[in-house]
């Protein structure tokens, strides 16, 4: 598309924004944040960009998705699945939520799964965590929080699990280790639902890999991994201190 069609474009979507903008005023008085109204914006210029490449781009995504990758992470908003492992719509399958935690009463994470194995097939589901995780910290405290301190008690459930190896560590080292024992932990759980187990004794099942995220330099670690043939699940010596810059 050339500039004077792209930047025709553009002027367009600001009219049909502010036409929207008006009728939600109307409705609606004065609430509406123009940064929110301001995402249309960039959605419609991003799907120009992508029909730039390749006019059909959307047409062929909407008749199936067939990833390969199931993607259990942590909600924060700087561990973008598809970003973080660069790719495009279609290609990984995602659940997220505080932590990165799979509970076996969840039924929400439960049915992602279920979809992810049975449906789509997945070839293989990863629980990734990130150091600096809110939720992994705000695990370790006696705060109050409030409702989502229920959810936490997964977390310190874990800590106690740990606790010989987690007591002779310093805050900041148990904290960072936690977060790499959370995701073990997790990565357990996956593969102790009846939906993964019942994959692998058909044979079809998915490999089960658990990885940490460095905030401080974008880069993934891998901590464990589970192959449907596998007796147990295979954990992979810490990343070293050194390796990994922890600090968001
Ligand atoms: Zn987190």
């Amino acid at each position: 598309m050339s500039r004077f069609t792209h930047n025709h474009v553009r002027t367009g979507v600001a009219k049909n924004l502010a036409v929207r903008h008006t009728a939600q005023t109307e409705q609606h008085g004065e609430r509406t944040l123009p940064e929110v109204l301001r995402l249309f914006d960039r959605n419609r210029m991003w799907s120009d960009r992508l029909k730039e490449i390749n006019p059909d781009y959307f047409s062929n995504l909407a008749k199936q998705q067939k990833p390969e990758i199931f993607w259990i992470g942590c909600a924060d908003s700087r561990v973008a699945a598809n970003q973080i492992i660069d790719l495009p719509p279609g290609e990984v399958f995602v659940h997220r939520n505080i932590a990165n935690v799979v509970v076996h009463s969840d039924l929400n994470c439960l049915s992602v799964l279920q979809y992810a194995v049975e449906v789509l097939g997945v070839r293989a589901v990863i629980v990734c965590g990130h150091y600096g995780c809110g939720g992994v910290a705000a695990s370790m405290t006696d705060d109050d929080h409030g409702l989502i301190d229920n959810w936490l008690n997964h977390i310190r459930n874990v800590q106690r699990l740990h606790h010989d190896e987690l007591e002779g560590l310093d805050h900041h080292q148990r904290e960072h280790r936690l977060c790499e024992l959370n995701v073990i932990e997790q990565v357990r759980n996956v593969t102790k639902t009846t939906i993964v187990r019942d994959a692998w004794r058909a044979g079809n099942g998915p490999e089960v890999h658990g990885w940490v995220y460095g905030l401080g330099d974008g880069l993934l670690r891998q901590l464990c991994v589970q192959k449907p043939d596998d007796a147990e699940l295979n954990v992979l010596p810490s990343p070293t201190k050194e390796d990994c810059d922890v600090h968001p």
